[in-house]
């Protein structure tokens, strides 16, 4: 029967699983990274600079710092910044583990905030009730890709002279009332994992207008030393002093390539991105089981992800029958995230757990991830709307 459940052996929508999210990587791109392999400069070379030069112009900053991963920017800002042992820095629950694990790698604690849950953006109310004598900065995740409430939580930061950060991972490409992602914060994180909007392999990038952090997240990113080897070879110098503990956080040249590739094709992918919102929430619209997540007045949205929020008590099933249900049908639904402060580590090291961010605990419950990418073919957004419609109304 075509409206039997794939679950209990009916037909499904599709033979092969469509993924969530998935790169795009084209031979003018692979091109750029075999132009770089045979050049004299694996890392630390020119292609730094002009990936950053770049990335800075489409964050609308001053400085962009590339580093190799979206945890080594969230880590080399709040290390920048000066978040240290004793400080509280607050995180919204609703986000994946690493916008709060770069606080504790600071020796911080991250304190919750809960989630507007419509938006499941940190909400501002629950972010000044959180604010202690000990608070240092915000972390505001830009989840899905839509910006956070920047004005308020400017207003918010401001007032009680608190760093504004950005975990802007979700939201490359995507602006508040014309000012793009990346400038709308302090300073701000962005990954480059294949699954977000442009990809080196791994890859991350701190943007801010601010010099002195930008400075520190540099020597941050090279073991806390001034000068780097090309630096060196250039001056015909051997000295060089290591004045803070860093890391090894560089990314390489053939990255970089990879990123100043991909990074011109950005703005035609995020108007795809929308193209699909726009397709998902006509069909959606309908429905009395499936709603899309609000989208904020003056947000131009990156859809890193597009996330729907089922009513389990009408359709009949719970979030985890659904999302099986979804696979069967060969759809690659994702759940984004359980909330952070669930976490076993959380809970062990700083006793959060259940009840501390309700709104973000009850959403967990019913939200499930779709597929969404530049590269989805017309029939495969067709596939998932026919699956999500099907299932969410296939239980009594
Ligand atoms: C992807 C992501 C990160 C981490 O980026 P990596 O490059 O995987 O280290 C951090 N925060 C959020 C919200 C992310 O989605």
């Amino acid at each position: 029967m075509k409206n039997t459940l794939a679950l209990y052996g009916g037909t499904p929508v599709r033979q092969s699983i469509l993924p969530y999210g998935k790169q795009w990587i084209g031979e003018e791109d692979i091109e750029a990274v075999a132009r770089v392999l045979r050049s004299d400069w694996l890392t630390t070379g020119p292609m730094i600079q002009e990936f950053e030069t770049a990335f800075a112009i489409v964050a609308g900053t001053r400085n962009a710092v590339a580093v190799s991963n979206g945890t080594a920017a969230l880590h080399a800002i709040t290390y920048a910044v000066g978040i240290k042992l004793g400080d509280e820095v607050i995180v919204p629950s609703m986000t994946f583990a690493a916008s709060a694990n770069c606080v504790v790698y600071q020796g911080a604690t991250p304190v919750f905030a809960d989630v507007d849950e419509s938006t499941l953006l940190i909400d501002p109310k629950s972010v000044e009730e959180r604010i202690t004598e000990k608070t240092r900065a915000i972390i505001a995740v830009d989840y899905a890709g839509q910006a956070c409430d920047y004005p308020v939580l400017r207003e918010i930061a401001d007032e009680h002279d608190l760093i504004l950060i950005a975990d802007a991972c979700h939201a490359l490409g995507g602006s508040l009332n014309n000012a793009p992602v990346g400038s709308l914060a302090d300073i701000s994180a962005f990954s480059l994992h294949p699954v977000k909007h442009i990809t080196s392999g791994e890859g991350g990038m701190v943007t801010t207008d601010n010099p002195l952090f930008a400075n520190k997240a540099r020597l941050f990113r090279a073991h806390g030393i001034t000068t780097d080897h090309r630096q060196r070879e250039s001056m015909g110098s051997w000295f060089y002093e290591m004045v803070d503990l860093g890391y090894n956080y560089r990314i390489t040249d053939f990255q970089c390539a990879l990123g100043i590739s991909q990074l011109k094709k950005l703005m035609l992918w995020i108007r795809k991105r929308q193209e699909i919102a726009r397709i998902y929430d006509k069909a959606f619209s309908g429905s009395e089981y499936v709603r899309p997540l609000t989208v904020r007045e003056g947000v131009s949205h990156a859809y890193h992800l597009y996330v729907i929020h089922l009513d389990t008590e009408k359709i009949g099933a719970e979030r985890n029958v659904i999302f099986s249900a979804l696979r069967a049908e060969g759809i690659g639904v994702n759940v984004h995230y359980i909330p952070v402060h669930m976490h076993p580590f959380y809970r062990t090291r700083f006793g959060t757990g259940p009840g501390l961010c309700p709104s973000a605990e009850h959403a967990y419950e019913s939200i499930i991830t779709i597929p969404m990418y530049p590269r989805m073919s017309d029939g495969d957004i067709q596939d998932v709307i026919t699956a999500v419609l099907k299932v969410t109304g296939a239980f009594p």
